[in-house]
C-alpha cells in the first residue's frame, strides 16, 4: 500500500471531473517541513506557533521567532504557508505566563483574546512574521476569533506593525493573505460579514465541534458525544463555505476532520478548497479525492444535510464508500 501511495507524489489533486483542491500539511515546528515535502504537501495549512513558546522559561523574542518563520517559508520553497498566531490558553499553558486559574479555560482568556490584551506579545510575533514574509508565500491566520471587532482589531495591530517596520526601513511582502480560523459558532454564523474582511477562512473542527455541541474535546467520559458527523457541525461548515464563496474567498480546514476518509467526500461536496492534515495522511487523501466525482459528492452532501442524526449520517457515508 505504501508503494501505491508513493505513486501519488507529483500528481495533481483533482477529482475525476477535474475539481482541484489544495492538500496541505499541519506542522508544529520548522523540522516538520521535511515530512510535508516528502509527502508532497502543496503547502502548509496550519503552523501551530505555540510550540515555539512551550517548554522554555520565557517568551521567544522577535529574532528567534523570525528565524523559525523564515526557516519554514524558505523550506517550503514558494509553496503557501499558513502561520497561525499564538493560540495559547485552553489546553495549552505556558509555565512562565502565570495566569489566574479559570473555571472554564476553553471559554476563557486564550488565543486572540490574550493577544489583544497583551499587545506587546502579539506585536513581537506579528513583526517577526512580517519580516519573514519576504522569504516565501506567507498567509497569516488569527485563531479563536468570535466577533467582527476582534478581527478588525487584530488587522489594525498588524497594520501598525507593518507601518513600524516601514518606518524602520525594513522590507515586508505586500501580498500576504490574511485569514482567520472558524472555530467558534458565533464566527460561523456571521461568516458572511467576516468574509468581507479576510482573504480566507480555515475551519478548525477540533474546537468547532466542542463549541457547537457543548462537548469538552478533552473529556474522555463524554467522548462518544464528540462527533464530527454531528449534523449541526456539518451545517455550520456548509454555511461558512457558502458565505466565503459568495465573497470570492477560499476556505480551508485544518482540524482533524480534514484528513478523515469518511469526512473528505462530504467536505469535497460542500466545496471546501483546501484540506490541511498531518503529513502522513496527504497521499492517502489525494488518492481518495482523485477517485471521486465532485458532482456526485455535491449531490451526496446535499442529501447528508437533510439527516438529523450523526449515526445515520455516518452510515450513509459508509454505504457510499463501499
Ligand atoms: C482546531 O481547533 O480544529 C484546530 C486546528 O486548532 P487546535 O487543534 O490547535 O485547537
Ligand atoms: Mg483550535
Amino acid at each position: 500500500e505504501k508503494e501505491e501511495l508513493k505513486k501519488m507524489v507529483g500528481v495533481p489533486t483533482k477529482t475525476i471531473d477535474n475539481r482541484h483542491v489544495e492538500l496541505a500539511g499541519n506542522i508544529g515546528t520548522p523540522n516538520d517541513v521535511e515530512g510535508v515535502l516528502k509527502n508532497d504537501g502543496e503547502g502548509v495549512g496550519l503552523y501551530r506557533t505555540e510550540f515555539l513558546y512551550m517548554d522554555r522559561s520565557n517568551f521567544p523574542n522577535e529574532e528567534e521567532q523570525f528565524i523559525a518563520y523564515k526557516s519554514v517559508l524558505e523550506g517550503m520553497n514558494g509553496r503557501p504557508v499558513v502561520i497561525r498566531t499564538l493560540d495559547i490558553g485552553g489546553d495549552k499553558e505556558l509555565d512562565y505566563l502565570k495566569l489566574p486559574k479559570e473555571m472554564n479555560p476553553f471559554l476563557g482568556y486564550r488565543a486572540i483574546r490574550l493577544c489583544l490584551d497583551r499587545v506587546d506579545i502579539f506585536k513581537s510575533q506579528l513583526r517577526a512574521l512580517l519580516r519573514a514574509s519576504i522569504y516565501g508565500k506567507l498567509r497569516i491566520m488569527f485563531p479563536m476569533i468570535s466577533s467582527l471587532e476582534e478581527l478588525l482589531r487584530s488587522k489594525e495591530i498588524l497594520e501598525e506593525c507593518r507601518q513600524e517596520l516601514i518606518n524602520e526601513g525594513i522590507e515586508t511582502d505586500n501580498n500576504i493573505e490574511i485569514g482567520m480560523m472558524i472555530e467558534v459558532p458565533s464566527a460561523a454564523l456571521i461568516s458572511d460579514i467576516l468574509a468581507k474582511h479576510v482573504d480566507f477562512f480555515s475551519i478548525g473542527t477540533n474546537d468547532l465541534i466542542q463549541y457547537t455541541t457543548a462537548v469538552d474535546r478533552m473529556n474522555e467520559k463524554i467522548h462518544n458525544l464528540y462527533n464530527m458527523f454531528n449534523p449541526a457541525v456539518l451545517r455550520l461548515i456548509k454555511l461558512v463555505i457558502d458565505n466565503a464563496h459568495k465573497e470570492g474567498k477560499w476556505v480551508g480546514m485544518c482540524g482533524e476532520a480534514a484528513g478523515d476518509d469518511k469526512m473528505i467526500p462530504i467536505l469535497l461536496g460542500f466545496g471546501l478548497d483546501e484540506f490541511s492534515m498531518s503529513a502522513i495522511s496527504i497521499l492517502k487523501a489525494r488518492k481518495q479525492i482523485n477517485s471521486l466525482s465532485f458532482e456526485k459528492m455535491k449531490e451526496f452532501s446535499d442529501k447528508i444535510l437533510t439527516i438529523g442524526s450523526a449515526a445515520e449520517i455516518e452510515e450513509e457515508i459508509n454505504n457510499i464508500l463501499k
